[in-house]
């Protein structure tokens, strides 16, 4: 298995993306156990109770150090688990997890998240909407997104900012 793939990427960004803020109350994909247990199958993971565990607790992590709530040196205990093996593949190395079935998920979005950090900072960030608590990974050329979605964010965030702006008031909450 290759690490920090481009299915590594949407896999940590779907992670991150699991608490969203929906008609204004926090919600969490893996709070039911049933429910983050076919989250982590559906994503290729053990679907174990411990693994969503393990996933809530590294989400957590990240979220708050992608917010700049947190320094990156609170993620070192959970990167400092994953176990990494060379293998030598049609001539080049190649890096396979050697980490526990439990524990697989949560490590493909650590390396993500380095990965991207490393190549590319900054372009892992929250939505801009305080309201949503999503975030995006803006792979664009001008990298300028604002929005987990324009559909989600974007667009509800201009039509009340042109309604605040038509009624002369930007005291009023949708
Ligand atoms: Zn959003």
């Amino acid at each position: 298995m290759d690490v920090a793939t481009r299915e590594d990427e949407d896999l940590l960004l779907d992670l991150l993306n699991t608490t969203p803020v929906v008609d204004g109350e926090h919600t969490d994909e893996l709070a039911d156990l049933a429910a983050g247990r076919a989250w982590a199958a559906a994503r290729g993971g053990a679907g174990s109770a411990g693994e969503v565990a393990t996933l809530r607790r590294v989400r957590a992590a990240i979220q708050d150090v992608v917010r700049g709530a947190a320094d990156a040196q609170t993620l070192a205990e959970y990167v400092e688990r994953i176990a990494l093996r060379p293998r030598l593949r049609d001539g080049a190395v190649g890096w396979e997890l050697r980490t526990p079935a439990d524990e697989t998920l949560a490590a493909r979005a650590l390396l993500a998240w380095a990965a991207i950090g490393e190549r590319a900072p900054g372009r892992l960030r929250p939505c801009a909407n305080p309201e949503c608590c999503r975030f995006l990974h803006d792979r664009s050329n001008a990298n300028t997104a604002r929005w987990c979605s324009m559909a989600l964010c974007g667009n509800r965030f201009k039509a009340r900012r042109h309604y605040q702006r038509t009624r002369g008031t930007d005291s009023g909450r949708a």
